[in-house]
């Protein structure tokens, strides 16, 4: 296996050093080989909102699969997690089931290509949308240019039609959308790939309002955020509708498992409805409906609050932690995620993020890790809760993550 991983960060190269080997989960815990316990702060990167073999979808699972793991045919599961996101997301008329993030973000450009005609598009630096070659692709200064491949293999021709702004520099979009006829603008509508960034005030309206007037369309990838932000995702959070919205990660509960949906009018043009081909031999499949099934029933909005209360209580406390040692922080969080950047000033972009202290992070990170605590290898991920991670976890971890700080102090 390339680098010893199957996915690259894994494999600590944003921290240094050796990363550990897993065994299993349960609750907010995970085991190494060697039988040491962290608290997790990762969760798979995201889809554990339950926490590790949560017993809901455990069951599930078990009972699914004694019926077969796989059909290729339409099962009842399928209708029922449809019914079930396009009635939570009201922006969500139709849904298209894939197997990752990548599938999803990698079809809806293609449905907004084929629905406009165009073939450019706009993502912006840091924002991540899987690893199609036309999302590979970073800015050059931040000021609209031309795509440079940010990857070997991705020829230029494709990287030409994709067009980069900062995060949070509406005014820049809006200076390439005039110049470029665009088929669509694609957004974590909140940042979780560069660390966490939340939109500012207005930048999502405003991005609606340059869509609509450009004729582009407007794609909220919530494969992140999606049922972590909001029970209603980045609509209800921040009112602004995307035309196409992708998601993943907790949808499958910890199985591989994303979609991506929309309006109707839209959704109408994939095959076999339309004429936009999208295909996937183990789409939909059942383990991954159950799983998703049980985790969204569970994840009631009463549940969500609870998770979201915990997540404030540990972000203060971090906060805290830095005043105490002196150290220059900012930390924010919505809903069940959260993050933060060694750096006094609020970050709004990448950019931001990369003029924080990514030193102090390395050893703070193995200061944690040492303790228990398992933060993602990167200074430029967010941070995830589950239902699992109750007070005696949020005191442990605060506990853990003040020496921490002390210790990457010194
Ligand atoms: C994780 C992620 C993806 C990619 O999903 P995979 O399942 O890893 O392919 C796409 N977009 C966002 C916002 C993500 O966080």
């Amino acid at each position: 296996m390339p680098g010893g991983v199957s996915s690259p960060v894994r494999a600590f190269g944003g921290v240094g050093g050796e990363p550990f080997v897993v065994a299993r989960g349960e609750g907010a815990r995970i085991w190494d080989v060697d039988g040491k316990a962290y608290l997790d702060f990762v969760l798979s990167w995201g889809p554990l909102v339950l926490g590790h073999a949560a017993p809901p979808v455990l069951d599930a699972l078990e009972e699914t699969m004694r019926r077969g793991t796989s059909f290729g045919i339409t099962t009842e599961l399928e209708v029922d997690l449809a019914e079930l996101i396009t009635r939570r997301l009201p922006n969500v008329e139709m849904v298209r089931f894939v197997s990752s993030g990548t599938e999803a973000t990698m079809s809806a450009l293609r449905l907004a290509r084929a629905a406009t005609g165009r073939g450019a598009f706009l993502k912006f630096d840091g924002c991540y949308h899987g690893h199609a070659d036309s999302f590979l692709v970073r800015a050059g200064s931040g000021v609209a240019t031309l795509g440079l491949p940010n990857s070997p293999g991705v020829p230029d021709a494709v990287a030409s039609l994709t067009r980069v702004a900062p995060f949070n520099d509406a005014d820049t979009v809006r200076a390439i959308a005039r110049d470029t006829p665009l088929a669509a603008i694609i957004v974590e509508p909140l940042v979780g790939n560069s660390g966490f960034i939340p939109p500012d005030a207005g930048f999502l309206q405003a991005l609606r309002t340059i869509a609509t007037d450009t004729g582009a369309l407007l794609i909220f990838d919530e494969v992140m955020t999606g049922f972590r932000i909001a029970p209603g995702g980045a609509r209800e959070r921040y009112g602004v509708t995307a035309d196409l919205t992708t998601l993943g990660k907790v949808i499958g509960g910890g199985l591989p498992l994303a979609a991506y949906g929309g309006r109707r009018d839209l959704m109408e043009m994939i095959a076999p409805q339309g004429s936009v081909y999208q295909a996937g031999t183990l789409s939909g499949n059942p383990l991954a409906m159950a799983a998703g099934l049980a985790t969204l029933h569970a994840l009631t909005p009463a549940l969500h609050d609870r998770i979201e209360a915990r997540t404030a209580r540990l972000v203060a406390g971090l906060i805290s932690s830095a005043a105490r040692h002196d150290v220059p922080f900012t930390a924010a969080h919505a809903g069940s995620m959260f993050g933060f950047f060694f750096r006094r000033e609020p970050v709004r972009s990448f950019a931001d993020a990369k003029g924080s202290d990514v030193a102090f992070f390395r050893r703070f990170f193995h200061a944690a890790l040492e303790r228990g605590v398992y933060l993602a290898p990167s200074p430029f991920e967010a941070a995830f809760m589950s239902a699992a991670h109750g007070d005696a976890e949020v005191d442990a971890a605060l506990e853990r993550l003040d020496e921490a700080m002390r210790e990457a102090r010194a």
